[in-house]
């Protein structure tokens, strides 16, 4: 063996080995929720007593796959699935995807809808999103329950998915891809700016005018893929603290329970104020409140 022989056979042993342990990791992590889900249009067909509810959760579960699938395909090295919506056992677990692990039932924590999420992630991707509460032309608009009216943080208005950015920009992870309804779509475009969007249907009154689950699921893979890839031009979503909540709630015993919340403030007839530096403790707040 000559001399350039054993350089290849020492840059063999000790290079090698080395690129292999230093794979850069990548992590997504994927909240999903059930009323922007293609083909779904009324509350029944997500609710576990409807009829339909099998048949819903089964193409839920086929397009949140679509999202891990367009995350492995960018490079992710690990991909959380969050289930988001009422029990959060409504995805079926054999149709995700084998590397990805599935987060499901409530946590009992403020993360909610993002629990699971940390300073570890890369990513975030919110599939099955749907409009706040009273928007015009979307598919069952809601923020959170059907006692909120509206929930603002420093005087924005946000949809579950604002306040779900939030949680993540608390950890310095930025949202880079939303799928739901056209109503969704509109709302975060307007509140994160950059963000890559998907709408699956298209609210005519109460009514939707929807895509082929498959196109829809085609369609997000591709999306999710190229977002995730261009990860580094999105910004975590982030507000200047305080945080100052304002909670329009329809039940009286809600308000009134809400107004003896430590810090919290009746601030109108049907409204609570409450403010504080950690996103985490605001979100704890809403959820004691819009009980
Ligand atoms: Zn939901």
């Amino acid at each position: 063996m000559n001399g350039r022989a054993w350089i290849v056979v020492f840059l063999s042993l000790f290079l090698f080995p080395y690129s292999a342990t230093a794979q850069e990791e990548l992590k997504v992590f994927i909240s999903v929720d059930m009323e922007g889900i293609a083909g779904v249009v009324v509350s029944e067909e997500c609710s576990s007593s409807g009829p339909d509810y099998g048949y819903f959760r089964r193409i839920m579960s086929h397009e949140a796959n679509a999202a891990v699938l367009g995350a492995f395909d960018a490079g992710a090295t690990e991909v959380v699935v969050r289930d988001s919506h009422g029990s959060a056992r409504n995805i079926l677990p054999d149709l995700i995807d084998p590397r990805a692990k599935l987060l499901r039932d409530w946590s009992g924590g403020p993360k909610g809808m993002m629990e699971g999420i940390d300073e570890s992630f890369d990513a975030v991707v919110f599939v099955g999103y749907h409009a706040r509460a009273g928007t015009a032309d979307a598919i069952i608009d809601h923020t959170m329950s059907g006692n909120v009216m509206d929930l603002s943080i420093n005087g924005q208005s946000l949809p579950e998915a604002g306040a779900n950015a939030l949680i993540a920009g608390h950890f310095g992870v930025p949202v880079v891809y939303v799928a739901g309804d056209q109503g969704i779509v509109d709302q975060v475009e307007d509140l994160f700016g950059s963000v890559g969007t998907f709408a699956t249907k298209q609210g005519i009154g109460a009514s939707s005018l929807g895509l082929h689950p498959e196109v829809a699921q085609k369609e997000i893979r591709a999306g999710v893929a190229d977002a995730v890839r261009s990860r580094a031009d999105f910004e975590p979503f982030t507000m200047t603290k305080p945080y100052t909540m304002v909670l329009k709630l329809k039940s009286e015993a809600s308000v009134y329970n809400g107004s003896f919340f430590p810090g919290a403030q009746r601030t109108g007839d049907w409204e609570l104020t409450f403010s504080n530096d950690n996103i985490l403790n605001v979100m704890y707040a809403f959820g004691v409140m819009r009980r």
